[in-house]
């Protein structure tokens, strides 16, 4: 009898999770990562109630890390424009203290590859290229060794080599057009409970408490239009003068950051939305489907419901059908590709209204978001609705 085989290609986010999932389901999986060890990138990051479930679902221990908050996006002074409220009983459906916690990659990471069971990762593995054969697909890595799969998922991150091949006429990430200084400290004694969202006409400077071995933290970031600037000489002293003027606890935040060790800039950079993602066998997820900018908060976040909801159509499949597991990659394709474009086209379009819209632009954006009732809320719908939804159905529908 055969034993059909799905093969990932990375082992970030999107990779962990459909790898944990289609192992929990008794699929034969393997996730191939070019890297020989796998360590997360430094800093931090933010997830949602639906990442919580998703990953609880899967055994994952993340009960004293998720630090669940609320987001507000404010004035640089302090004053509230927009509030991300989501529904209180879905909420305690999950069993969430409140929808997005802050968390370091690294523990986050350390938690995931807790429940990795041996041998489910290969690192030392490098994608190169597959060829699809009359009965499945094979896989040729950097290393001279080549693999057979029934399903091939590229989930290799921004420049997927995966993607490549794919939808060759896919184009080359972008640069976005803003930059971000992320940084992060310990923070015992600073009480907040939202993660904010703090904007002056130019700048955007937010803070997220967040729980990191065991001590209370805060990371935060800096967001900037990108010119392609070189960064400045003294890059503490550079990030301080443009927040000097924004609302308490900022400053505090940021003096106590090990600025050497934590703090670190970010180009973002973007892919325009995918008419497709699956072709025969082969299909893409996380990054390599969807790069976002940080106004979403959520490529992790949408990495791992993309890794979960691709196991949980391919369980319901036939593996050994290749019409079955072109049924189950549309199903997922259907699920995920226009929340995924919608969630990155608004988080993008967020980014040029902040930072890349004309002086005279601004002002009259910060006027309607000051003195028009209703501007906030679309910030407000336009960040939870379908995710309140995706939510629901996570909850209402077992692994
Ligand atoms: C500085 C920074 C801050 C961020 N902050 C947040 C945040 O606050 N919240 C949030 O949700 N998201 C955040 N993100 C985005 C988030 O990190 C990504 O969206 C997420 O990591 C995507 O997961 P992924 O699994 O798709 O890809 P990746 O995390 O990029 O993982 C891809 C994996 O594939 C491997 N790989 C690549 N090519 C090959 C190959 N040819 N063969 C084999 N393996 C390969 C890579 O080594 C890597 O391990 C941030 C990103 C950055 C850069």
């Amino acid at each position: 009898m055969k034993n059909p085989k799905v093969a990932i290609i990375g082992a970030g986010p999107a990779g962990i999770t459909a790898g944990l999932a289609l192992n929990k389901a008794g699929i034969n999986v393997t996730v191939y990562e070019r890297a020989e060890e796998i360590t997360p990138l430094g800093g931090a990051l933010i997830l949602n109630a639906v990442g919580l479930t998703i990953l609880r679902r899967l055994g994952v221990d993340v009960e004293d890390i998720y630090n669940g908050v609320h987001a507000e996006f404010r004035r640089w002074d302090g004053k509230v424009r927009a509030r991300i409220n989501v529904s209180e009983d879905l909420l305690a459906q999950a069993n969430a203290s409140g929808w997005q916690s802050g968390m370091m990659r690294k523990e986050l990471y350390a938690r995931m590859l807790d429940v990795v069971p041996d041998d489910l990762i290969v690192a030392g593995h490098k994608f190169e290229r597959y060829e699809e054969t009359a009965d499945g697909i094979k896989i040729h890595f950097a290393n001279g060794k080549v693999e057979h799969a029934d399903v091939l998922v590229g989930s290799d991150g921004i420049r997927s080599l995966v993607r490549g091949q794919l939808f060759p006429d896919t184009p080359e990430p972008k640069k976005l057009g803003i930059a971000i200084w992320l940084g992060w400290c310990e923070a015992d004694e600073i009480d907040v409970k939202q993660c904010v969202i703090q904007h002056d006409k130019n700048y955007q400077m937010g803070y997220c408490p967040l729980i990191f071995e065991g001590k209370k933290c805060f990371e935060w970031w800096l967001v900037e239009e990108y010119k392609g600037e070189k960064p400045p000489k003294d890059v503490p002293a550079y990030v301080r003068n443009l927040v000097g003027h924004f609302a308490a606890p900022t400053q505090e935040i940021m003096s106590r950051t090990d600025t050497d060790a934590h703090l670190f800039r970010w180009i973002v950079e973007y892919i325009p939305g995918l008419k497709q993602w699956s072709k025969g066998r082969v299909t893409i997820m996380g990054d390599a489907a969807h790069p976002t900018s940080p106004y979403a908060a959520y490529g992790a976040g949408m990495a791992i419901e993309d890794g979960y909801f691709l196991a949980k159509f391919l369980k319901e499949a036939d593996l050994t059908d290749a019409n079955s597991i072109k049924a189950a990659l549309k199903r997922y394709e259907d699920l995920r590709r226009p929340y995924t474009n919608f969630t990155t086209k608004f988080a993008r379009i967020l980014g040029r209204v902040y930072h890349n819209v004309p002086g005279p632009l601004r002002s009259l954006r910060d006027y309607l978001l000051d003195n028009v009732k209703g501007t906030g809320r679309k910030i407000e719908t336009g960040m939870t609705e379908d995710a309140e939804a995706l939510l629901k159905m996570v909850l209402n529908e077992p692994f």
